[in-house]
Parts: C-alpha cells; sequence; structure tokens
C-alpha cells in the first residue's frame, strides 16, 4: 500500500514526466488537432507539482484532489476540465482511503473514468483520453486482489493498449471531427497523455 506521501512523490515524478513530453504530446496534438496539448499539460503539471511540492498530506485522496484542482484551474477548456476531473473525481471517490492499495485504486479510476465522461460526454471510441483511461480501468478492476504495483502495471498496459487503439478510430469530438477518415493511423494526443500517466505510476510503484 502507498501513502500519502508516496502518492504525493509519484504524482511529482509523474509531473516531472508529463513536462518532459511536452514536444511529443504537442505533437501528437499538432496531428489531429491544434498542437497545443503539450503546452497546455505542461502549464498544468507545472502547477500541480508546485502545489504537490507544498502540501504535507493528510491523505492519497487529498493528493489527488489537490492535482485536480491544480490542473483545471490552470490548463482551462475542455481539457483541463477532463484531466482535472481524473483526477478529482478519482480523489473524491476514495476519501477514507488510508493508502493506495489495488483496490484503492480501482475504486478510484471507476469514479476518474465516470466522472472524466460525466463532464466531457465523451463515450469509448470517440477517440479522446477516454479511450486509455476506461482501459486502464477495466485492466485495473482485474487485479483488485493483486498489489498496488501490479495493479498500476495492469492500468498502465491497458492505458497503451487503449491508446494504440485510438490510431484506428474517428474522432468525435473537438478539432479533429472535422478531419473524419483523416484521423485514422494517429493516436489521441490526450490518450497519449493518459498511456504516458500510468506508465510513470507504474514504474514509481516498481520501483
Ligand atoms: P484543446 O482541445 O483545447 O486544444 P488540448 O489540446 O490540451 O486541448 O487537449 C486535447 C485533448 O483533450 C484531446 O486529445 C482529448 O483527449 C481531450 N479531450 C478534449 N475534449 C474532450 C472531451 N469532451 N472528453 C474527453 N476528452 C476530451
Ligand atoms: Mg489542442
Amino acid at each position: 500500500m502507498l501513502s500519502a506521501d508516496a502518492v504525493k512523490n509519484m504524482l511529482i515524478a509523474v509531473a516531472d514526466t508529463v513536462i518532459a513530453n511536452e514536444d511529443i504530446l504537442g505533437e501528437a496534438d499538432r496531428q489531429l488537432g491544434d498542437g497545443d496539448h503539450g503546452i497546455g499539460m505542461t502549464k498544468g503539471f507545472t502547477a500541480a507539482k508546485a502545489q504537490l511540492e507544498a502540501l504535507e498530506p493528510t491523505s492519497v485522496s487529498q493528493v489527488f484532489t489537490t492535482t485536480g484542482m491544480a490542473l483545471m484551474s490552470t490548463m482551462g477548456g475542455a481539457s483541463g476540465a477532463v484531466f482535472g476531473m481524473m483526477f478529482q473525481s478519482g480523489g473524491m471517490a476514495i476519501a477514507s482511503a488510508e493508502g493506495l492499495d489495488a483496490a484503492t485504486l480501482s475504486t478510484f479510476l471507476e469514479a476518474s473514468a465516470q466522472g472524466v465522461m460525466n463532464i466531457g460526454k465523451a463515450k469509448p471510441g470517440d477517440k479522446t483520453m477516454v479511450d486509455a483511461l476506461v482501459p486502464a480501468q477495466a485492466a485495473a478492476a482485474n487485479v483488485k486482489d493483486g498489489t498496488i504495483a501490479e495493479a498500476l502495471a495492469a492500468a498502465a498496459e491497458g492505458a497503451r493498449v487503449g491508446m494504440e487503439k485510438s490510431k484506428d478510430m474517428i474522432a468525435q469530438h473537438g478539432r479533429a471531427r472535422t478531419l473524419g477518415e483523416k484521423c485514422i493511423g494517429h493516436p489521441d494526443a490526450g490518450a497519449v497523455s493518459v498511456s504516458i500517466i500510468f506508465k510513470r505510476m507504474s514504474e514509481f510503484a516498481a520501483a
């Protein structure tokens, strides 16, 4: 089980990795959107990192909701709302958790995916970050009885496979929607972000 302090350090590591991937995220968005996804995520995770560093966490829930609120208030737009909600809805669902274990992660991800779909109205298959987040949730749910490292490894693999599958989808939201079949072959930029986020969490838990 990861303590609140460990989850704080894990999310700071996630922030550093997202920031380091700014160009890759920007390039992914350039293929289908306006190319600003790397800039937006860097802005959001720079703010989240600063708030996390200043936080003396009392719960894992608080670590996630602090991250979500920082993203939401600094990124703006649809992506700020959905990436903010990913952490905030999940965090709120585990308010009583004493640490992050596999079962808690599963509860977190269920609420996270639901919160994102409620606010953004995207469904699986619409070529958004939901297409990485929902498979991450499904994969983690299968490892509820495992260790947190196993559950995060499953979530990371689910997100990666979902991100790959988003290449074959035709976008139903945002600017990419006007591209129709020209979308095919490129992954959704937000799905790339979700995949990077869970990969880093998994590496943290395995270390
Ligand atoms: P913008 O779309 O304002 O340029 P970004 O480029 O930062 O913002 O983010 C785009 C990403 O946000 C998309 O690749 C997609 O994954 C995600 N996204 C946008 N709108 C939605 C939505 N309604 N539901 C889920 N995800 C969304
Ligand atoms: Mg964009």
